[in-house]
């Protein structure tokens, strides 16, 4: 998964390109920056690889939610259906925002079950948050018809999909804006770096501008000369930081190759074991293949056969049990533990976080485990894994 797995010459090269003008910031400085803007080039290739009209890169994936979340006007009091299995940036961004986030299931895809979200709708309700989780996708063609019938804006935190497709189209382009995360263990990474992608150049403006202090970017060469529509904040991203991503995105192609080939070939050892069912993928073709996530028939042996991995070397993720990963064990939500009152708070009929409870959530993540796909794996290194998975399960 880690694009930091092939740091190489190309990444010192451009960061040594930013470091020789002088110039980390992005706008500007146009006399001395020798026609280095490596957050801009960033942005054109984004465009370029997701097939969306614009892009804005910002200081971290979470940063970018936030960003979209202002663009797309979701604000105060808005309920938005965000999915239990994610990292907690997701709910972080959207109390951020002010705005309540509402638990909805996961499938056996472990994203979004559009099946669920009618159920969760109420008047309050603005939008709708899949995470395309742990580089595969959700149902997004259904999940965008339930949004489309309801009124509903659709973002989606493709975090942790860069390069995953649904029928040849990029996740991250279904909703009014898709985000990407370059943080630190991302396929790609800009040390840390998020990026929004949407077709709608109101969406776009206004990520533009929230992103950096309100900026209109209109002023010419004088910075002050800008305008201000919009309030902001800072949530720009450095040039050091883009040149690195900038780097690493133009291996996206060669890293989707190498986790596609070691994906494959675990899978294809592990299809004849008789416990093992793999998780469901809408687009098989379109699998970042960062993950191998399967199903055991029950939690006991997903555990033991956790416990198993981790004793002969090839470890796997039970999320079920994660602190970042799963509602579970959000207890910081739950008690509503935060440093100072939210928004949301001040508004009538807050859900009680403390009760939730989704079953059908639950039973799947309690047979779920993920084997995160390396990229600097041998063909050895894959052999003995596979030996030790095989091992794994007779135990
Ligand atoms: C990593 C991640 C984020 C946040 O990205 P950062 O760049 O770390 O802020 C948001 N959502 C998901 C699903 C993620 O995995």
């Amino acid at each position: 998964m880690p694009g930091f797995e092939i740091f190489g010459d190309e990444e010192k090269k451009e960061v040594a390109d930013v470091l020789d003008t002088g110039v980390l910031f992005r706008y500007g400085f146009e006399k001395v920056r020798n026609g280095q803007f490596k957050a801009r080039e960033f942005e054109k290739s984004l465009c370029t690889i997701t097939g969306s009209k614009y892009s804005h890169l910002c200081s971290s994936g979470t940063a970018a939610l936030s960003t979209a979340l202002a663009a797309c006007g979701i604000g105060a009091g808005d309920e938005v259906i965000v999915p239990p299995f994610t990292f907690v940036a997701t709910f972080e961004a959207v109390l951020t925002a002010g705005a309540v986030p509402v638990f909805c299931d996961i499938d056996e895809t472990l994203c979004l079950d559009p099946d669920c979200i009618e159920a969760a709708i109420t008047p309050r309700t603005k939008a709708v948050v899949p995470v395309h989780m742990c580089g595969s996708m959700a149902r997004i063609d259904e999940i965008k018809d339930v949004c489309r019938k309801k009124g509903l804006i659709l973002l989606e935190d493709a975090c942790q999909s860069l390069g995953a497709t649904y029928q040849g189209k990029a996740v991250g382009t279904f909703g009014l804006a898709g985000c990407f995360s370059f943080d630190s263990v991302k396929t790609v990474t800009c040390g840390e770096g998020g990026g929004i992608i949407t077709d709608d150049p109101k969406v776009y403006e206004k990520a533009d501008q929230f992103a950096d202090h309100g900026h209109d970017h209109l002023g010419g060469p004088d910075r002050g000369a800008d305008g201000h529509p919009i309030i902001g904040t800072n949530f720009r991203i450095s040039e050091l930081n883009a040149a690195v991503g900038l780097a690493q995105l133009r291996k996206l192609d060669q890293i989707l190759k190498i986790q596609r080939e070691n994906k494959r070939a675990i899978k294809d050892a592990m299809a004849d074991l008789p416990e093992v069912s793999f998780r469901y993928i809408p687009d098989a073709k379109g699998d970042s293949a960062t993950f191998l996530s399967f199903f055991l028939p029950t939690e006991e042996r997903a555990r033991q056969v956790a416990k198993n991995l981790a004793a002969n070397g090839a470890g796997a993720a039970f999320w079920y049990d994660n602190n970042w990963h799963y509602y579970k064990k959000w207890d910081h939500l739950k008690e509503m533990k935060r440093a100072a009152t939210l928004p949301f708070e001040l508004c009538s009929s807050l859900p009680d976080y403390k009760t939730l409870v989704l079953e059908e959530s639950d039973s799947i993540m309690k047979r779920t485990l993920s084997m995160q796909i390396m990229l600097s794996w041998t063909k050895q290194d894959i052999e003995n894994r596979i030996s030790a998975i095989i091992k794994s399960f007779k135990g």
